[in-house]
Formats: structure tokens, C-alpha cells, sequence
């Protein structure tokens, strides 16, 4: 078969890692499957791009289509018009998209209209808030994909709920689980380890990306000397993010214990979060990981696609309300945090589970 990979953004890499393994394992046993990675381009920064290829192994694309930055709407158009070309030049049997970036979606479509069929990885999960531009592009994946891969039982009855049948729902756990415990012997500690006198569970990680977080320069000002006053001295390493490093930069947040970074490579920001005494996060892959590694987490956000990381793991939804936040950085230091547990699946089995499903499903 013809199987053509999708990847666009920093958090697909991580989940396209162990796919692009599992698949070199069955071919290495002479499965019959050619794929191409196809990356996108929508993020194209050395930091939350072009390294994790070197720190994951993922084999370099067979294309960049380059889109670069722009409004949803250009992206969306950038992607979709270089990817429709890719597909008429190689033609797939299968299209493989992972999360719910804005090429999820863009790629999803030109599929569907080229009738290529779909399979989506990490398919169902629902925030519930359509203000976020990630739940648009899950529906709109979700209601053109075929084969449906889900990392939880919310995500199975979500899409039950829709009408999906059961025989296009695949439950195989976690391919953003399956990179961490690979690559949790490699983590790496970082420079400013030392440079900063860091030691176990005595500092905090944050990272905030979302529109609703960082759009408004007050309102992010507010969150972040909030979190900072409420972190009672310790030190917060905060990796800035491209987007919200634009408007951070105009605001005169000068406070001693504060830490702004450039984003770090995996191995490194993941040591980090081991060791963190909390993670402060509005960014939905850091509450599963935070989860499996046991690490506390706080959400800033008043929703959550993933319930399993509060229901299950460490995860607790914090809202964005710096006067809010105080209560659970109290029972933090109270040492009351949940130690949590891990949600069924999130084995580091996840890819190998889906090419299994690929060998039945195109009988090869
Ligand atoms: N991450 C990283 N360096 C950083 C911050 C995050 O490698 O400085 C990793 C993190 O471990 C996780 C992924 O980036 O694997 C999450 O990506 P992001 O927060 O951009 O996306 P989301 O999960 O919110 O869709």
C-alpha cells in the first residue's frame, strides 16, 4: 500500500516518531507499505520544528510544502493547495493525519475531495469550547476520516455519540505516551540546570501558546505575575513559545524568580517537567505527559479535550483567573497533590497497535 503521512506542527512530530518505527518493523518483516512524510511547513522555526528531527530520529520529510506563517485562513489555503499537488503526484491509498492542527484538517479535506481515504490519530477527543481553532479542526477531521485511532474511552464515546460505528473506532492508546517512555532514558538535562542551582521538585515549568491565554498583553501580564507571586519564590522556568513570545516582549515583566527561554528541544524540556515540583501548562500534550510521569499539573484553562489527564492522572483545570489560582498552589505546597494514575493503554504500544490495525484493515 501508499500511505502518505501527515505532519505540520511541533506536537505532531512526537506523535508521528513511533508510527514511522512501527512501520519500518513491519516492513523490515516484508510488509508491503510505502509511505511518505509530507510536512507541511506551518511550523518552520528551528525550535518547534526542524530539531525534533534530529532528537526523535524521525527520518527527514520527503517534502516540505513550506507554507510558513499566516492567518487560519491563508495556512489552511497554503497547505491544502501544496498538499493537493503532493497527492496528485503520489498517489496514496491512505492518508495518515495526527492531533489537531490546522493541517490535520487542510490535509483531511484535499484527502476526502481527491477520494483518498483517511485515518486520523488521536480521533475524538472534544473540548467542548469552539473557540479554540484545535476543536474546529477535530470535528471537521473527524467528520471526513475513516479510520478512527483514540487514546481514551471519552474519545470512543464521543465519537459513538456522533454516529461513528464501532468497526471504524480503533482504541490504541497513546502515540504521544509511546515517545516519552522511549525516550525518558535519554532526557537531558539542560544547562541552565546548573546555571540556575535547580534541584529536584523545588522549581515549576510553564508554557502558555493558546489565543485565550495569550492574546491580550493585560490579561497574560496578570497570569504570569500571578503564577509567579503564587509560586511563593521558587524559580519558573517558562520556554516561550513563537506566538507568545510576541507580545511577552512588550511587556515590562520583570520579576527575579521568572525564567523566559527560547522553547527547548524535547529531551531537555522533559527533564525538566520530571523534576518540576509542578507543571503550569495551557498545552494539551504536557497533561498527558505530565500524567505518566506523575508530575502535577495545572491547566490553565477552563476546559479540557483530555478529561482522562484530571480524571485519571495529575491534571487539574486551573482556569486562567490569576485571583483564582492561589487555592491550588496552596494544596501543592501543602504537598496534597494527587499522585495519579495511568489512563488504559498508555503502554508505549500505541503505533504498533495501529500498523497491526493498517495490516488488517489493507490485508498486507
Ligand atoms: N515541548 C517541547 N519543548 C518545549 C515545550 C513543549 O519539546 O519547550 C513538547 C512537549 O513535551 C510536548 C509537545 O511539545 O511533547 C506539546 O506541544 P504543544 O504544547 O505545542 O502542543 P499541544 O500539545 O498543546 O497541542
Amino acid at each position: 500500500m501508499n500511505l502518505t503521512l501527515v505532519a505540520g506542527a511541533r506536537p505532531n512530530f512526537m506523535k508521528i516518531a513511533p508510527i514511522i518505527e512501527a512501520i519500518e518493523a513491519k516492513k523490515k518483516c516484508g510488509a508491503d507499505i510505502n509511505y511518505r512524510l509530507v510536512h507541511t511547513g506551518q511550523h518552520y522555526d528551528e525550535h518547534l520544528s526542524g530539531r525534533f528531527f534530529d532528537e526523535l530520529h524521525i527520518p527527514r520529510p520527503d517534502i516540505n510544502l513550506g507554507v510558513g506563517s499566516g492567518t487560519q485562513a491563508e495556512q489552511t489555503a497554503a497547505i491544502m493547495i501544496g498538499f493537493e499537488n503532493e497527492l496528485k503526484y503520489y498517489p496514496s491509498d491512505l492518508v495518515m493525519v495526527v492531533g489537531d492542527v490546522t493541517s490535520t484538517m487542510a490535509c483531511t479535506i484535499v484527502a476526502k475531495k481527491g477520494g483518498i481515504k483517511v485515518a486520523h490519530v488521536e480521533a475524538g477527543i472534544r473540548s467542548g469550547d469552539i473557540g479554540m481553532p484545535e476543536e474546529i479542526n477535530r470535528i471537521v477531521t473527524d467528520s471526513l476520516t475513516d479510520y478512527f485511532f483514540t487514546t481514551s474511552d471519552y474519545a470512543n464515546a464521543n465519537l459513538k455519540g456522533l454516529g461513528v460505528p464501532e468497526s471504524k473506532i480503533f482504541f490504541v492508546g497513546n502515540v504521544m505516551i509511546d515517545t516519552l517512555l522511549k525516550q525518558e532514558p535519554r532526557f537531558k538535562q539542560p544547562t541552565l540546570w546548573n546555571d540556575l542551582d535547580l534541584s529536584p521538585k523545588n522549581y515549576f515549568v510553564l508554557t502558555l501558546h493558546r489565543p485565550g491565554n495569550v492574546d491580550a498583553p493585560q490579561a497574560l501580564k496578570q497570569l504570569v505575575a500571578g503564577i509567579v507571586k503564587h509560586s511563593k519564590g521558587l524559580p519558573v522556568i517558562f520556554p516561550v513559545h513563537p506566538r507568545t513570545e510576541k507580545l511577552l516582549s512588550t511587556l515590562d515583566l520583570n520579576l527575579d524568580t521568572l525564567h523566559c527561554l527560547k522553547p527547548l528541544g524535547y529531551l531537555e524540556f522533559n527533564y525538566l517537567v520530571k523534576n518540576a515540583l509542578a507543571v503550569i501548562t495551557d498545552s494539551g500534550g504536557v497533561t498527558e505527559e505530565a500524567t505518566v510521569m506523575h508530575v502535577p499539573c495545572m491547566t490553565l484553562r477552563t476546559s479540557t479535550e483530555r478529561p482522562e489527564t484530571c480524571a485519571i492522572g495529575t491534571n487539574v483545570l486551573v482556569g486562567n483567573d490569576p485571583e483564582k489560582i492561589e487555592h491550588t498552589f496552596d494544596l501543592l505546597h501543602a504537598g496534597q497533590w494527587k499522585t495519579g494514575g495511568i489512563p488504559e493503554l498508555w503502554d508505549g504500544l500505541a503505533a504498533e497497535r495501529i500498523v497491526d490495525h493498517l495490516m488488517t484493515i489493507f490485508e498486507l
